[in-house]
């Protein structure tokens, strides 16, 4: 029987156990467990060759690690106690020094049908953990995933993240979307920043995430915002999408009606959350490449002031226009040099505030707003600015509409 010649040379090699003996021909037959396999082609073995049955040694491939299996379910189970999860998955890192002694018989006897260590060995400790914790073992979707370290006898665990989609707004101008480091000491800490290294107090993702962090006993709140705002630019209306990865969660299920309640007392008017629903990982690619329309609600000065027949042609002009715009200066130091095209859906004014006048602005995603009004020295084209024939500037911004994914067309 060709197996049995290969079981022949297999032990030639040295003492081997059941499970490392069955699992060269893992892939062959289902329905046995690899050490049930490796005992039975043992017994075949002996009887053909007339030879006693071989007394158990130290196997020299695996060391008789598939003796302590339960020993580390155990560990893994002591090492989630305090975790919430429904599934799981188990990792194993084999030292190198076993897996190419899998390899040197894989590749001597040509094998083709067997199975690495590692895939036993997650087999095998996750079904016991599965056993201990009444958890369930799933590979394609665990909240956490529990690595058997063997080569530093440790269990490590990785939870995965969670995320919430919801809108925000943001009623308090100088609060940046996300954290900035200190621009003198790039986040180590200095007298300028007051030793925290960040360049804000506060931003939208700490004001929203603190609460989370602490609700979820997480390692990190981050927010995917859908766009951002100018650091200057309220953010109100119906509000910016986002999505807020929970990350290194250690409680997982929670009312996002009382997150949300918690997020907003902590945020104290702020910035100002809704919670709509929780999301997935593949959502957060989807948010930040979301090219929507946003409406926005500005504050213009105009030098000399204009007619109101000079601002309202030059709105009728910029309605529908196609409007190049060559990167801003005020940006340009941290993106590429370019001129891009996007159009004024929208504009129209909508009041006045003594000399200066408050206008509405719907524009394509993209679309620099207080270039748009300022021509930015002639790299906007056309402008209000430009079509006035006079300077003109934004002197307070408002986001009032963010377009979500969900809701266009
Ligand atoms: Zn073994
Ligand atoms: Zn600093």
């Amino acid at each position: 029987m060709v197996i049995l010649d290969d079981v022949e040379k297999i032990l030639a090699y040295g003492e081997i156990c059941d499970h490392c003996l069955g699992r060269f021909f893992g892939k062959l037959s289902h329905g046995l467990s690899n050490d049930e396999r490796g005992k039975a082609l043992r017994i075949s073995y002996s009887l053909q060759n007339n030879l006693p049955y071989p007394s158990a040694r130290p196997c020299w491939i695996c060391g008789d690690i598939f003796g302590k299996t339960e020993e580390w379910a155990d560990r893994v189970v002591a090492a989630t106690a305090d975790i919430e999860y429904g599934t799981f998955v188990i990792g194993t890192r084999v030292p190198p020094v076993i897996a190419e002694s899998e390899e040197i018989v894989w590749s001597d006897l040509s094998l083709s049908h067997a199975e690495p260590l590692k895939s036993e060995m997650n087999r095998e400790v996750g079904k016991a953990v599965a056993r201990k914790s009444g958890k369930v073992a799933d590979p394609k979707h665990p909240d956490l995933l529990a690595i058997l370290n063997i080569a530093h006898d440790c269990v490590e665990i990785q939870i995965r993240s969670i995320f919430i989609y919801g809108r925000y707004r943001k009623f308090e101008r100088g609060i940046p979307q996300t954290h900035w480091f200190c621009r003198a000491c790039q986040g180590s800490g200095c007298e300028k920043c007051n030793f925290t290294g960040k360049q804000y107090k506060d931003s939208v993702e700490e004001l929203i995430g603190r609460p989370i962090i602490t609700l979820f006993s997480a390692e990190n709140a981050i927010l995917h915002g859908s766009g951002r705002e100018d650091i200057d630019a309220r953010m109100v209306g119906t509000g910016r999408p986002f999505v807020m990865e929970v990350v290194a969660p250690r409680i997982r299920t929670r009312d996002l009606a009382v997150v949300q309640q918690e997020v907003n007392r902590a945020a104290d008017g702020r910035v100002e959350v809704t919670l709509e629903r929780w999301s997935f990982h593949k959502e957060v690619e989807i948010i930040k490449s979301t090219k929507g329309y946003k409406k926005y609600r500005i504050l213009v000065e105009i030098d000399g002031g204009c007619s109101l027949d000079e601002l309202q042609s030059a709105i009728q002009s910029l309605k529908g226009a196609k409007v190049n715009q060559r990167t801003p200066i005020r940006v340009a130091h941290r993106r590429a040099d370019r001129v891009r095209e996007r159009r004024v859906l929208d504009i129209s004014k909508v009041g006045e505030d003594g000399e200066r006048v408050i206008l509405e602005i719907t524009g394509e995603a993209g679309l620099y707003i207080k270039e748009l009004i300022s021509g930015d020295q002639g790299r906007t084209e056309p402008s209000l600015s430009g079509l006035l024939g006079r300077s003109a500037r934004v002197c307070s911004l408002d986001v009032v509409e963010v377009q979500g994914y969900d809701e266009g067309e």
